[in-house]
């Protein structure tokens, strides 16, 4: 299915891991795709991957406003427009709050909140014209506090009303703005890592389901969310975490 030929898609993250997988399932539905991050040799190997002719690889450092202008700019140069911004970058730290400094909080806010601000900033001229649609990748983070992560859980919470807010602010320009909040996140070495093993364990002690979420998974729900299925649909957070967030939190009481 080509929901996407002629449609061009903007994924910062692009070089690894989720934001990957976005890019990926996008080029594999027609779009052009621009990849984004600052490691522009993953990203030229993605490109080549894909294909040149529908992708354009740019180093972004998506904490700078000049860089991420730049990048909407090199995409509108080359594909002429833009239908789909998906903020994806991000960064998290686990660490007491205690030992949490001034530049750890900078780098996160910087990272995951300033950069979905740069990038609807500059992309707005352009979705104006194209009716299109920004994504942001939050976290279930953003929707409840965890140990060791309150930084993050600042962040992502931000990014997840800020989306909100976005969505009442551009629905006048038929331009959707809408979140996904993946909780663990991992591709199949990953997971066959013991590490990441136990850790898929104890998160399945409070899931719905059991198993784990792959940069696939969350593809689907952000494609979803892109394509014309989902046209009435703004200012929305879509979970994609086998159910984490719908619990209460408590362990099993029976
Ligand atoms: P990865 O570490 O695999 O990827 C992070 C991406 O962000 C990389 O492509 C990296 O590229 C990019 N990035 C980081 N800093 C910058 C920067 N300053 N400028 C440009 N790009 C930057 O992480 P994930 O794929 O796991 O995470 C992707 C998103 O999903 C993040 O927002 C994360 O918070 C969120 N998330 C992830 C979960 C998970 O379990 N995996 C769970 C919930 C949310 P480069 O280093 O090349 O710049």
């Amino acid at each position: 299915m080509e929901r996407f030929h002629g449609k061009t898609i903007v994924v910062t993250g692009a070089s690894s891991g989720i934001g990957e997988g976005i890019a990926r399932r996008f080029a594999a539905e027609g779009a052009n795709v621009v990849l984004a991050a600052r490691r522009k040799d993953r990203l030229d190997a993605l490109a080549a991957e894909l294909g040149a002719q529908r992708t354009l690889a740019v180093a972004t450092d998506v904490t700078q406003p000049e860089e991420v202008e730049a990048a909407i700019q090199a995409t509108v140069d080359r594909f002429g427009g833009i239908d789909v911004l998906v903020s994806n970058a991000g960064v998290g730290l686990g660490k007491e709050f205690e030992e949490t400094t001034l530049a750890d909080w900078r780098l996160i806010m910087s990272t995951d909140v300033d950069s979905c601000f740069f990038g609807a900033q500059a992309a707005l001229p352009h979705l104006k014209l194209s009716q299109g649609t920004i994504i942001a990748i939050a976290s279930a983070s953003g929707l409840g506090g965890d140990r060791k992560l309150s930084a993050y859980n600042a962040a992502k919470g931000a990014v997840v009303n800020f989306t909100r807010g976005l969505a009442f602010d551009l629905g006048q320009f038929g331009i959707r703005v809408n979140t996904v909040a993946p909780s663990l996140t991992v591709n199949d070495e990953q997971a066959a890592i013991p590490e990441y093993g136990r850790l898929i364990e104890r998160f399945n002690e409070r899931r719905a389901m059991s198993g784990y979420a792959t940069p696939a998974d969350i593809a689907g729900a952000v494609t979803f969310l892109a394509s014309d299925d989902a046209r009435f649909i703004t200012g929305t957070v879509l979970p994609v975490d086998g159910g984490i967030t719908a619990g209460s939190g408590q362990p099993d009481l029976f």
